[in-house]
């Protein structure tokens, strides 16, 4: 089932749960107010109907033709006014004696009525063929009046009409309400959820290989775009490495197919007819100089590899740096290639974090490169310093130098300047080395100038 569809019936379960609460809730509520008004209208019409009762011993001829009715009571008379109500509303009111025989007004109930006892200004329920009804009491109160009694009855269904009209409005105004509502919730659900089959969209397609492929939702911070966003930049990271691996396999093929080529090329030489021994010996060690080329063409991309798939495994700790440093220094010193020397300022005790290998790697690789493109007699600097929280190290030396527009590309994979392609480099090492600072929270920056020398920096 789709979350559509889920979301939807949840909404209209909701829905109609609470509009079928507010109904039962409506109808309950204007039950007991319309009960209240039937039992407030029996009260009040009884009472009104006290004062329209009197008493007299003996009446004028006026009087007897003034006044409507005339009971004999008591041996006197009792006059009840044209204002007497029999019937209101629903409601039938009667004179009892004490005894419950109706002397004046209506019983529509007959015995049951005049067999029930009184109880003054009391509402009594009785029920009659299954229909409720209240009866109010009044005993007359003035003297002359004594052992008279006014009793109002009404059926309690009397509310009922109203009732039924207040159901028949409010059962329609919320079933509006209810439709409207899932009307609603289907177009914000469908609204809601359109993003999530672009999302879906573009993850068939990056499935089918295409990396290329975004949803592009745009910025905001509401869940499905923070979402849509994160999982663009996801693929950005996927494709931009698979894009990186795939021109490393090319480049290394490529950069392997030379010494392979000229080997290839200077054995079918060698063998073609026989020659000198001084010859093959030339042809033995141009084969030597690219097996060796090869050789540690295949040991950087071995290292690179391994690197990149331990990247998040290296374990860093702080370490006494200067001792490091001064140890590579001390180590490295020893070459003394093109009569090279190597000195080094190193501040003392700095610490910082690093993982051993990596930085070790780094720094060989910076000070093999300033014995590599040294020149003759030349000399190599390595400094290390801490300066507002940071730590910089460099290797600076009077070698061939970096032309400016060769500064950025210096540090790209299987680079090499035209000066030193000729030479045992590969290409790899200033790359390797620009990562591992990275992994260090660090950069590696370069001043040269052709002809003069370099220095290159790691700051971390
Ligand atoms: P490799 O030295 O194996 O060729 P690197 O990545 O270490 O590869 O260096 C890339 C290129 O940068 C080198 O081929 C060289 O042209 C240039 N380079 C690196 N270090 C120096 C340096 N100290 N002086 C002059 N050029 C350098």
């Amino acid at each position: 089932m789709s979350i559509k569809t889920k979301v939807t019936l949840w909404f209209s379960a909701i829905l109609i749960i609470v509009v079928s609460v507010t109904f039962i809730t409506v109808i309950s509520v204007s039950d007991s107010i319309l009960q209240k008004t039937v039992k407030d209208s029996l009260i009040e019409a009884v009472e009104k109907n006290t004062e329209e009762i009197e008493y007299y011993y003996i009446l004028s001829d006026e009087e007897f033709d003034k006044y409507n009715e005339y009971i004999s009571f008591n041996g006197g008379f009792l006059e009840v006014d044209d204002d007497f109500l029999n019937t209101t509303n629903g409601i039938t009111i009667g004179l009892y004696t004490e005894n419950g025989s109706l002397i004046y007004g209506e019983n529509i109930l007959g015995k049951v009525i005049s067999e029930t006892p009184f109880s003054d200004t009391v509402i009594k329920t009785i029920t009659v063929s299954k229909t409720e009804y209240y009866i109010f009491d009044r005993k007359l109160d003035d003297k002359t009046l004594d052992g008279l009694w006014l009793r109002g009855v009404v059926s309690a269904t009397e509310g009922d009409s109203k009732l039924s009209v207040i159901t028949e409005i409010s059962l329609t105004v919320l079933l509006l309400i209810m439709l409207i509502g899932i009307v609603i919730g289907v177009f914000i659900a469908g609204r809601v959820l359109k993003p999530i089959g672009k999302i879906t969209d573009a993850a068939e397609k990056i499935t089918d290989g295409d990396l290329k492929q975004r949803i592009n939702l745009g910025e905001g911070t509401d869940e499905l775009k923070v979402l849509a966003n994160q999982f663009d930049k996801m693929v950005d990271k996927l494709d931009r490495s698979f894009e990186e691996e795939r021109r490393f396999t090319s480049d290394a093929s490529h950069e392997l197919r030379t010494p392979v080529s000229v080997i290839s090329a200077q054995c079918e030489y060698a063998l073609e007819s026989p020659m000198e021994i001084e010859e093959y010996i030339e042809s033995l060690e141009v084969i030597q100089r690219q097996s060796k080329k090869m050789a540690s063409l295949i040991n950087d991309m071995l290292y690179i590899s391994r690197f990149e798939n331990k990247k998040d495994d290296y374990v860093f700790k702080k370490e006494n740096v200067s001792e490091l440093v001064l140890d590579i220094c001390n180590d490295m010193s020893v070459i003394k290639e093109k009569n090279i020397t190597l000195s080094h300022t190193i501040e003392k005790d700095i610490f910082a974090d690093i993982e051993k290998e990596l930085f070790e790697r780094l720094l060989s690789n910076l000070i093999t490169n300033s014995y590599k493109y040294g020149k003759e007699n030349g000399k190599i600097e390595v400094s290390l310093k801490s300066k507002d929280g940071k730590t910089y190290l460099s290797v600076s030396d009077d070698g061939i130098g970096i032309s400016e527009d060769e500064k950025e590309k210096v540090f790209k994979r299987f680079y090499r300047s035209d000066k030193s392609r000729n030479g045992s480099g590969t290409g790899l090492g200033l790359s390797l080395a620009t990562e591992i600072a990275k992994l260090h929270g660090g950069e590696i920056t370069l001043e040269s100038e052709l002809d003069k020398g370099s220095t290159f920096t790691f700051i971390f």
